[in-house]
Order: structure tokens, then C-alpha cells, then sequence
């Protein structure tokens, strides 16, 4: 999910030192993938084992989201990856900073209130919608150590872990608005989707 104007640093991969980091620096971000390519409407298969691939798949995410200069949430299933992992990076909210956060397997355990939100989507660029969705979540998963975390979260957290676990399910936040707000973004649907499609 994107649309948030954030300084850029590229500290991603900064904490990893040696060979892993050459390798990881040596690595393009990865390409995403738009509005009208199918795999975005598959969902993504659980993850058995968080292994070296696994982490080095997190960190290439991670790396994709700051090149876009705005993102600050990212599924596998948009760089073409059917796995269930998403990571995130809001930076701060609230006055409060944010670790970057990389979860597999997510699961929402719980929801709370209900909040209305202007969205977008990496996938689906220049389109941007109002969303209602709960305003509280509890989400279980994997973090990249492959150990196990609970998340309590509320605002803009909330808001993308529930954006990011869709994408999951093949799920766009332009299904959550209504059919005639739908048809009023129309064009702009159309014309990323035939952007996708191969000459
Ligand atoms: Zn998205």
C-alpha cells in the first residue's frame, strides 16, 4: 500500500554485513506486478520453513518498497510470488516510529470498530478509493527469524496489515468499495490493466 510520503533511506539491508550483504545489494528491486495480471487475483500458499530464501525474499521486498519512494507496505503476491509474506514500513504514525516489519503466514485473529480510509495500492497506480474496514487488529505470524508474534495493532498499522493479508487472498481494495464508486475509476482500471497486458 502506498501513499505516503516518507523520506527515502535505504536502510534495509543495512543491518546485514559479509557476504549476505553483497549479495542483497547486488539485487535489483523486484518487479511488481499491476492491475490485470492474474496473479494477483491467486492466493498465496503458507510458508513451511523460513529459510535463507525466505529472508533473502523479505529483504528484496523490503528493497522494492523504498524504490518506490512512497510505499510502505508490499505482498509477495505483487512482485509474483505466491507466498504467504508481507512486509511493511509506515515509518512513523502517531509520533510514534515503526520498525520495517516482515511477517509470514499472517493470520487476523481479531477485529475492532470500523474506520473509513483513503487507500491505494502499489499494484494499482493513481487510483485511490475511500475503504471501510475494522479500525483494530490482532494479527498472528511468523517474524523473519522464524519466530512466532502477535501484533496489536490500531491506525495506519491496522490499516495495511489488512491491505497487505488481501493481497494474500487475491484480494484488491478496489472489490471493498462499492460497484458505482468502482465504475467511476473505470477508465483508470482500464488503462492500467491493458499497460499490463504483453504487446
Ligand atoms: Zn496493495
Amino acid at each position: 500500500m502506498p501513499k505516503r510520503r516518507r523520506k527515502h533511506q535505504s536502510t534495509s539491508t543495512s543491518d546485514v554485513v559479509g557476504e549476505d550483504d553483497v549479495l542483497l545489494r547486488a539485487t535489483a528491486p523486484l518487479q511488481l506486478c499491476y492491475y490485470g495480471n492474474p496473479v494477483l487475483r491467486k492466493r498465496a500458499k503458507p510458508v513451511a520453513e523460513i529459510t535463507e530464501a525466505e529472508r533473502q525474499l523479505a529483504d528484496q521486498m523490503l528493497e522494492t518498497l523504498y524504490a518506490t519512494g512512497n510505499g510502505i507496505g508490499l505482498a509477495a503476491t505483487q512482485v509474483g510470488i505466491l507466498k504467504r509474506l508481507i512486509i511493511i514500513d509506515i515509518g512513523e504514525d502517531d509520533d510514534e516510529t515503526y520498525e520495517p516489519l516482515v511477517l509470514f503466514n499472517p493470520e487476523i485473529l481479531n477485529v475492532e470498530g470500523e474506520v473509513v480510509v483513503e487507500e491505494a495500492c502499489l499494484s494499482i497506480p493513481s487510483v485511490t478509493a475511500e475503504v471501510r474496514r475494522p479500525e483494530k487488529v490482532v494479527v498472528d505470524g511468523i517474524d523473519i527469524q522464524g519466530e512466532p508474534v502477535r501484533i496489536e495493532a490500531d491506525g495506519l498499522l491496522a490499516r495495511v496489515l489488512q491491505h497487505e493479508i488481501d493481497h494474500l487472498n487475491g484480494v484488491l481494495f478496489i472489490d471493498r468499495i462499492s460497484g458505482l464508486k468502482r465504475q467511476l475509476l473505470k477508465d483508470e482500471l482500464l488503462w492500467i490493466q491493458q499497460a499490463e497486458r504483453p504487446s
